[in-house]
């Protein structure tokens, strides 16, 4: 059977597949599609600029955007040229904007990718007006203005908007470039309650006017991340935050940025499975050290099963009592705790109970999933463990780990 149908007949790939990942990412390319779907429900007419920054939060950014065009994406978000300009490569037609430079960023490939360029501050204005004039491009630059409505991170301040939309006019009138967009980017959507997500939006009702007074009319105005595209929409209340396009990334990959609301409840579908096999299995006593530091002692005999993964692999070495999903070759599969320290290569989970390293308990060479969608381990479990946020986690995981997608209507065509 082809690795497809054994992944989604089982939820986990099994050892006989047709693959020789050790440790593999699996991608449900399905699942970007329904989720971009879902996404297109709750906005309506709006436009959908699916954030594929950072490969695609680890997801593999050239198959997910590939994915996400079929589906109905409008635009596709990165942060940097460079990693627009691997889209274009890899056969991607559809708009990207890129929002974040520093003075060596490549305008002059930015142009030849005819990407729209998030602008910021005055040098960017300058140094992509320069690579326009000696590009000898006709049309003009597509740039979206960012504005600093209260994160206080990326973004023009409001002092200093008047003086950056007057630069954009100037080189606009000049025809090297058009200020098709407007933008700016939340600080506290990820909790709703708050009510510095209905200022920052006031405030870029205020820089609006400022474009407008200086005689620019961009036509595409994007607020929303995937909390505020979320909240608003549930909400309803917030539906202004969704102004003409959103940009959303974590919605993409089926994971919920709202504590409280799983995936499922926000009709969404968990993208990314992380999968290895159990290396040893073993008999310990009670007073068994595990790991570096020997910070969690066994207190009865049990048997120890260790997963072949670790920070090397992306997980977070900081994580306690994380879960790991194991299906035994016989018998019902079950999600234990990870113990001790986790190593670079190496993670340790306690069985529970003595007398599991007979190899007709079946736990040697079993699946073992750390996060995944169905019965797996949701990625907001590792999170937790960790102290940090499931964007971080999916993120991280490194090139060690082998994807491999599955699904992708796409896929068939070509
Ligand atoms: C990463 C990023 C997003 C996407 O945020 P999500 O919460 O993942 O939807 C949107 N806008 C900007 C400016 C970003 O940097």
């Amino acid at each position: 059977m082809p690795l497809d149908s054994l992944y989604r007949a089982h939820g986990f790939v099994p050892l006989d597949a047709p693959t020789d990942a050790e440790r593999l990412a699996v991608i449900d390319l399905d699942a970007v599609e329904h989720n971009v779907r879902r996404i297109k429900t709750l906005i309506g007419q709006r436009s959908l600029i699916a954030v594929v920054k950072a490969d695609a939060y680890g997801h593999g950014a050239l198959e997910v955007a590939h994915s996400a065009v079929a589906a109905g994406a409008d635009y596709l978000g990165v942060v940097h040229v460079k990693e627009a300009h691997a889209l274009r490569s890899g056969g991607i037609a559809a708009p990207i904007i890129a929002w974040l430079h520093t003075p060596r960023t490549n305008f002059a490939q930015a142009l030849e990718d005819q990407l729209e360029l998030g602008v910021s501050s005055t040098w960017e204005l300058e140094a992509i007006a320069a690579a326009h004039r000696a590009s000898g491009q006709k049309e003009p630059v597509r740039i979206h203005l960012k504005v600093d409505t209260g994160l206080g991170r990326n973004g023009v301040t409001m002092a200093e908007l008047p003086a950056l939309a007057a630069a954009a006019r100037r080189l606009e009138e000049a025809g090297l470039l058009e200020v098709v967009g407007v933008f700016s980017h939340l600080a506290v959507a990820d909790e709703p309650e708050r009510t510095e997500t209905a200022e920052q939006s006031s405030t870029f009702d205020r820089a609006l006017e400022i474009l407008h007074s200086a005689g620019l009319r961009p036509t595409l105005r994007h607020l929303a991340n995937t909390p505020a595209t979320f909240s608003a929409a549930s909400v309803g209340a917030e539906e202004g935050l969704l102004r003409d396009a959103v940009r959303v990334g974590l919605g993409l990959y089926g994971l919920s940025p709202l504590t409280g609301s799983t995936p499922e409840e926000l009709g969404l579908r968990p993208v990314m499975h992380l999968q290895t096999f159990i290396n040893t299995v073993k008999e310990v006593p009670a007073g068994q050290g595990v790991s570096y530091g020997l910070n969690y002692v066994t207190d009865k005999p049990t048997t120890l099963a260790l997963v072949p993964v670790g920070y090397a692999d992306g997980v977070p070495r900081v994580a306690t009592g994380g879960p790991v999903r194991i299906y035994p070759a016989t018998g019902p599969a079950r999600t234990y705790r990870e113990v001790g320290r986790i190593a670079m290569d190496q993670l340790v989970v306690d069985l529970g109970e003595p007398g599991l390293a007979d190899p007709a308990a079946g736990f040697l060479g079993a699946p073992a999933v750390l996060f995944g969608s169905g019965d797996n381990p949701p990625v907001t479990d590792w999170a937790e463990a960790a102290g940090t946020i499931n964007y971080e986690i999916v993120t991280r995981i490194s090139p060690r780990v082998t994807r491999i997608s599955v699904g992708g209507s796409w896929k068939d065509k070509n």
